[in-house]
């Protein structure tokens, strides 16, 4: 039984609150800020539970402690931008609670991510304190990290290569929306791509390289595009072996040439521009006007696959295996009135909460999901709405 605070009212923190509310013997109490209270009202109408709510501009520490004192939380779900990670873990080491998140931090004035900051500054202090740090635990970062030492554990005896593969199948309808936070999702893409390969980080132009993905299960065929995501980060680290880390997303034409355009007329720059009364970055001017990612819910039929790709030695043989996860778009709105991306992002944090709190995953310090032991959290996440499969295939195809 414990209380847990999620902060961020978005499509993720909608899953995430709904979620909780699903596990009333773990989570027996919620409390749900944001910056904007209605958003936080609206969700908390949806479920049966009482939820309280707040608004919170996580930016400042101090709110976030004021918040923490008056509702006592055993653990805080960071599921709003990762510009405020920084301020939310440093709230919940004054206050001493545990803290998990689903995005590596970014600067809010610099075009980069990396979970470098959140690692130097907290994994001593929360070591110290007795507190768990979990960074990155969505999907992809997050489940993708623990199918590779799910993978590492039980199926080689050592991995030497890593793809991961991100497909939404699925269609909303729109000529150009993001499937969430649009300021965030176009940062990231418009980013030279990174992969890892002979012991360091290659770079290529954004969304230069392509390659057809064939989903199992005849969710169809795909272009995927190769990207910098921040798991390769911290997975090529623990995981030394991994000789190549690459990661692959798809996206359809209409999405990129759309996105083209914007980039060539200065549409995703985040340098503030001038305009008399305000100043405001064109990127910034862009998420106010573009759907908003929580309301895509509705509309948004089809699927979503995601998994990881994996070959390596087992027993002195080559073994190559594939474990994904595929996520009905209509069948998370039924569930929680969001759309697959932010069910996919929005369960794991709150399975990897309830390890915390159950203490299989209560390892004092600041880590991201690979660190700790993968199999409580496979034998749960299917449970949890995001079972997986394994297929071996062919190591020399
Ligand atoms: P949204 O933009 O839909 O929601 C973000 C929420 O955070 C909004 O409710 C917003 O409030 C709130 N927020 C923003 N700034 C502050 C602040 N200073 N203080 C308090 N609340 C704030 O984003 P998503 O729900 O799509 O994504 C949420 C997080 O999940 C992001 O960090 C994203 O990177 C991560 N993510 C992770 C994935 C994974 O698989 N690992 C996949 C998808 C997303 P307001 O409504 O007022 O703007």
């Amino acid at each position: 039984m414990a209380r847990v605070l999620i902060i961020g009212a978005g499509g993720v923190g909608r899953v995430a609150t709904h979620k909780c509310a699903q596990y009333p013997e773990i989570f027996s109490e919620i409390m749900l800020a944001s910056r904007t209270v209605s958003k936080c009202e609206k969700i908390a109408s949806e479920i049966e539970r009482p939820i309280r709510t707040a608004q919170v501009d996580a930016d400042y520490p101090e709110q976030v402690q004021a918040l923490i004192k008056d509702f006592k939380p055993d653990i805080v779900i960071n599921v709003a931008l990762p510009y405020q990670n920084m301020a939310i873990m440093e709230a919940c080491l004054q206050e001493g609670v545990h803290y998990v998140d689903t995005a590596a931090y970014e600067p809010k004035d610099e075009k980069s991510f990396s979970y470098d900051w959140q690692l130097k500054a907290y994994k001593e202090p929360y070591r110290r304190q007795g507190l768990v740090g979990l960074l990155g635990c969505g999907f992809d970062p997050g489940v993708t990290n623990v199918y590779v030492a799910y993978a590492v554990k039980h199926y080689f005896d050592e991995i030497h290569e890593l793809e991961i593969v991100d497909v939404n199948a699925g269609d909303h309808g729109l000529p150009f929306a993001t499937n969430f936070n649009p300021e965030v999702n176009i940062r990231e893409i418009t980013l030279p791509a990174r992969h890892w390969e002979g012991g360091e980080f290659k770079v290529t132009p954004p969304l230069s390289e392509k390659r057809d993905f064939e989903c199992p299960e005849g969710l169809g065929t795909y272009p995927v595009y190769l990207m910098y995501h921040e798991e390769l980060e911290t997975l090529v680290r623990n995981f030394p072996t991994i000789k190549k880390a690459t990661f692959w997303m798809k996206f359809s034409d209409e999405y990129l040439q759309t996105l083209r355009t914007l980039q060539k007329i200065g549409m995703t720059s985040i340098e503030p521009v001038d305009l008399g009364p305000v100043k405001i970055s064109p990127l910034d001017f862009l998420r106010k006007i573009l759907p908003d990612p929580a309301e895509l819910g509705p509309r948004t039929k089809g699927k979503t696959c995601i998994g990881n790709i994996m070959t390596g030695v087992k027993d002195g043989k080559k073994r190559k295996i594939f474990i994904y996860n595929i996520c009905d778009h209509q069948e998370a709105y039924k569930e929680t009135g969001a759309q697959a991306v932010s069910y996919t992002a929005g369960v794991p944090p709150v399975l990897g909460a309830a390890l915390v709190l159950d203490g299989a995953w209560k390892k004092p310090g600041v880590y991201t999901p690979e660190e700790f032991d993968p199999d409580p959290f496979m034998e749960r996440i299917g449970e949890y709405g995001l079972p997986w499969k394994l297929v071996e295939l062919d190591p020399e195809a």
